[in-house]
Order: structure tokens, then sequence, then C-alpha cells
């Protein structure tokens, strides 16, 4: 069913991804973070630390992306993901991002240290990539891949920067040696883009 996780309150279908995405060795330890946009200025995010495995729905916060703070929580315990900066720099820039997915993933390290120029990744020609709406008999396209940064929110301030005067090829970018970054304009479409994607990064991965 088309939108299957957008029918779900928001918590409970990131609840669901985690743990699929967990299964995959996408999401190990604590890695990686989730987020739903819930109105023009808010999103749901996984909080801090929480074993991506076994998230509950009370495992979120919600914050407010243009006071840039939270703004909603099941506990004052739980902190906002070390990488909210990079989800609000995504929601700021593109309005229609309805969903923001973050894995980290062994493929997607190894396909970006083989194959990318620099910060571009030229992806192969492969059929998926209709997945992210190109539809070009020869597909010519390129994942920005940024530098890593210990201070994640001069991560988010690349970003920002960068798409201030360009707009990216796909609605996802790379962090080098890190994890990729999807974003949809819904939920659903986020999720089938990371597998997209992560299948991308493992077909270049195994690339003798
Ligand atoms: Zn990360």
């Amino acid at each position: 069913m088309a939108n299957e996780f957008d029918a779900l309150e928001p918590r409970d279908a990131l609840v669901k991804i985690a743990a699929i995405f967990y299964a995959r060795g996408w999401m190990y330890g604590t890695a990686g973070n989730l987020s739903r946009r819930t109105g023009e200025n808010t999103f749901w995010i996984t909080a801090s630390g929480k074993p991506k495995g076994q998230l509950t729905s009370d495992d979120f916060i919600q914050y407010d992306i243009a006071r840039n703070e939270i703004c909603s929580s099941h506990s004052p315990a739980l902190k906002p993901s070390a990488e909210t900066s990079i989800h609000q720099a995504i929601y700021a820039l593109f309005p229609e991002a309805k969903a923001c997915l973050h894995v980290h993933s062994v493929d997607a390290c190894i396909a970006t240290n083989r194959f990318a120029d620099k910060n571009i990744l030229r992806l192969p020609t492969l059929e998926m990539i209709k997945g992210f709406n190109i539809w070009q008999q020869e597909p010519d396209v390129c994942l920005d891949v940024f530098d890593n940064h210990l201070n994640v929110p001069e991560i988010a301030a690349d970003i920002l920067d960068f798409y201030k005067n360009q707009s990216p090829a796909l609605s996802a970018l790379m962090i080098r040696n890190h994890g990729i970054t999807v974003w949809g304009e819904s939920l659903q479409q986020a999720f089938n883009r990371v597998e997209i994607a992560e299948f991308i990064f493992s077909y270049l991965a195994r690339i003798p």
C-alpha cells in the first residue's frame, strides 16, 4: 500500500522503520537518526543514545525548526539526536521534505571511499536510480559528499551553505566515512529511497 508509513502516527512509523533498518545492519548500536515533519516548523526525531533496534514511541523529541529548540518531549531527560542540526538544515532548505532518514552502513562508507572524487560520487547507471524520480536512458547523476566533522553543526552549516545556490540532483547526500541522509515528500518515499541508495552502495562496494 502506498504511503503505508504515512498512515501511522509519526513516532510509531519511525519505530517500525528503525527496526527494519536495524535488522539490515544500517543502525547498529545507537547509530543513525530518523525524523518526520509534523508541521511547517516542527519535526519528531529520535532522541540521542537510544538503541535503534529497541525504540519505543517514547524515545522521540519534537523540535522547532525556526526556534532551534525542543518543543515537546516525553521526558526532560531525553536529549535530541546529536545530528538534529542536519535534519533541521534539510527541513529548512527543502520545504517539500516531509521526512528525513539518516543511516550508517558499511557499504556506503566503502563506496564513498573507493569511488567519490572529492565531494562528488558519480552513480552507476542502474535501473534503481529511477526510484529517485530520475528518468534518463543513461542517467548521469552525482551524489553530493560532505566532509565529516566531529562537531556536527559544522556539517549542517556546510550543507546549508552548499545548497544556498544549487539544488541536489537527488533527495540525498552522503557524509564521508559516516552515512547517507535521505529525505522525501512522504515518509514512505524517504524509506524507499534509503533502500535504493543502499542498493546502489552495495553494488559499488562489490565491484572488485
Ligand atoms: Zn550519523
